[in-house]
């Protein structure tokens, strides 16, 4: 079991649904309509998705900019849990992307009023994810890229792969979850 405080979270891909965000964008602005949620068979999407790299590029920066009409939607299940976990603990989000604000005012309004903080932290660079983690005390990370995963273990934090079909095409060494339902169950909150 581990102990709330120990843990922190990504957050696209384990927490935002981004992905669906992406194909949805996709569909709506660019009428690109025959992709699928399971043909995101890799983490960089033009390695995988047969869409314009040029479009992949400019649905990606209008994401982290927060520049699309549709809801970026959490994924099933995290709201809940994490609202738990906020209540005892508070709750630490690193993401790679660059620009902090949009996604940082999503996070809060995702997670409304809760007693203990929640801090949300953009690096910029993957490999930034790691000092963050440590200076924190972090041993547990919640992610979804492999290539992180290797990284972050690479650094003595243990990562917990959120399985999605971008990260099932190479052996990894890691505890992987499949649903936030298995992420509450590996965190004790009756302990600190
Ligand atoms: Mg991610």
């Amino acid at each position: 079991m581990i102990t709330p405080g120990h843990i922190a979270f990504d957050i696209d891909g384990v927490f935002a649904n981004t992905m669906a965000l992406f194909l949805e964008i996709a569909r709506r602005d660019y009428g690109i309509n025959h992709i699928r949620y399971e043909d995101i068979t890799e983490y960089f999407l033009e390695e995988c998705l047969d869409i314009d790299p040029e479009i992949i590029r400019v649905i990606i920066n209008r994401i982290l900019e927060g520049d699309f009409e549709t809801e970026l939607k959490p994924i099933d299940g995290a709201v809940e849990v994490l609202a738990e976990f906020a209540e005892a603990q508070p709750l630490l989000f690193v993401t790679a992307r660059p620009q902090l604000s949009p996604i940082k005012e999503w996070v809060h309004r995702m997670l409304p009023l809760k007693p203990f903080g929640i801090e949300v932290i953009a690096t910029g660079t993957f490999e930034g994810k790691a000092d963050v983690l440590d200076a924190r005390g972090i041993q547990y990370f919640v992610e979804d890229c492999l290539e992180t995963c290797f990284m972050l273990s690479e650094h003595a934090i243990t990562p917990i792969l959120f399985r999605q079909p971008w990260n099932r095409s190479s052996p990894h060494p890691f505890r992987e979850v499949g649903s936030w339902a298995e992420i509450r169950a590996l965190v004790n909150l009756h302990s600190s």
